[in-house]
């Protein structure tokens, strides 16, 4: 297993040295992992005057998984566009190929009361959002800011999806269900946007290959008022990249804890780039009180989608679990009663729950 680790800015270095202390506690049990360090963002403007180095790309490509922390910081934000930290994020996403994004939002029991919703409406939520990545109006052309003929000035976008784009992310979709509880969910705006009667119709096609899994479809509009009326009836969500913007958004609210949630975002080989949703904290970064489940919850999703090992996925789960049950809870989801522990320490309690 080879890893390119890329800590990143802010609290990026702090959580991923626990995530690694977990990869370091497999390979004492004997799994093959090899971790090799690299530069993004902020640290590699720093380092290399570029916040996507030609060395951290060359480590990247040969790698078969990426962990990063995060990036971003206060020092950075007057920078030249291309020189930003969150450059370096996007053409990293961009040079592995990475279409499909997959943000689970799960809610523990021993958080439940951390969520904005009911208890009740939230208790053993489990829903994969699928986000097309690299697609639709974020990256169609063409776009841009014109004057008319009349002296009035427009802004335009192009909203553009290509088949084989639709197929390839609908079958992640549909593999994903197999393993879950068989439900997928795709979202547009069929109503009204001509992309999204394209969308749907390949979606139904690709459908036919999986005749075991229920496939239903829903307008953007109504997905984002379900998702906090009742959002246990869905299982996996596919969507597109604006729409999944904005809906893995609200849906990785509903379990309360930004600290909690991972990410995986993958190729058409299954190599991927594995990361916390939040950023890079800066206002707590270099005080050991970040949560770091989040990146340890990253390394699981590799083991289960890069590496295929859905054991080992469970047992760094289950660790997870178990130091929220013993009451160990960082800052960002402390409740009274519990303990309270630090970055470090949270990550020492998970490598000896494993
Ligand atoms: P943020 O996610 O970094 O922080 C939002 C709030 O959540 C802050 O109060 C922070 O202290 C808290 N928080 C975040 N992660 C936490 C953790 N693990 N444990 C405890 N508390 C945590 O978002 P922001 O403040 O909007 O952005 C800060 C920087 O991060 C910016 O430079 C932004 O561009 C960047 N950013 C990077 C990524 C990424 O690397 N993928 C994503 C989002 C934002």
């Amino acid at each position: 297993m080879k890893i390119a680790v890329l800590p990143g800015d802010g609290i990026g270095p702090e959580i991923v040295a626990q995530a690694v202390k977990v990869l370091e506690a497999l390979r004492g049990d004997g799994l093959k992992i090899e971790l090799e360090y690299a530069h993004l963002g902020g640290a590699g403007y720093d380092a290399a005057g570029d916040p996507f180095p030609p060395a951290t790309e060359k480590l990247a490509l040969a790698a078969d998984a990426v962990l990063l922390g995060a990036v971003g910081g206060y020092q950075y934000d007057n920078l030249p566009r291309p020189m930003r930290p969150e450059q370096g994020l996007l053409r990293i996403r961009k040079g592995l190929g990475l279409f499909a994004n997959l943000r689970p939002a799960l809610v523990y029991p021993e958080l439940v009361n951390a969520s904005s919703l009911k208890p009740e409406l939230v208790s053993g939520l489990d829903i994969m959002i699928l986000r097309e990545l690299t697609g639709d109006i974020y990256f169609g052309q063409p776009r841009g800011i014109r004057t008319m003929d009349n002296g009035e000035r427009q802004g335009f976008d192009t909203m553009l999806y290509s088949e084989s784009e639709i197929r390839r992310v609908a079958h992640v979709g549909f593999q994903i269900a197999l393993k879950r509880g068989k439900k997928l969910c795709s979202v547009d705006k069929a109503n009204v946007l001509d992309t999204s009667m394209f969308w749907r119709e390949i979606v139904i096609d690709v459908a036919k290959d999986y005749p075991v899994i229920e496939l239903s479809h829903m307008y953007v509009d109504n997905a984002a008022m379900q998702l906090v009326r009742a959002p246990k009836q869905f299982d996996v969500i596919l969507t597109g990249n604006i729409f999944g913007d904005i809906l893995s958004d609200e849906a990785s609210m509903l379990t309360g804890s930004i600290g909690m949630l991972p990410s995986a975002s993958l190729d058409a080989h299954n190599k991927g780039l594995y990361e916390p949703c939040h950023g890079s904290a800066p206002d707590i970064a270099g005080k050991d009180i970040a949560n770091p489940l989040a990146t340890i919850l990253s390394v699981a999703m590799m083991m289960r989608y890069t590496f295929a090992r859905e054991d080992i996925a469970q047992r760094i789960e289950a660790a997870v679990r178990k130091v929220l049950q013993q009451g160990l809870r960082t800052g960002d989801i402390y409740e009274a009663g519990m303990q309270k522990v630090g970055c470090t320490a949270m990550g020492d309690a998970v490598v000896a729950a494993l």
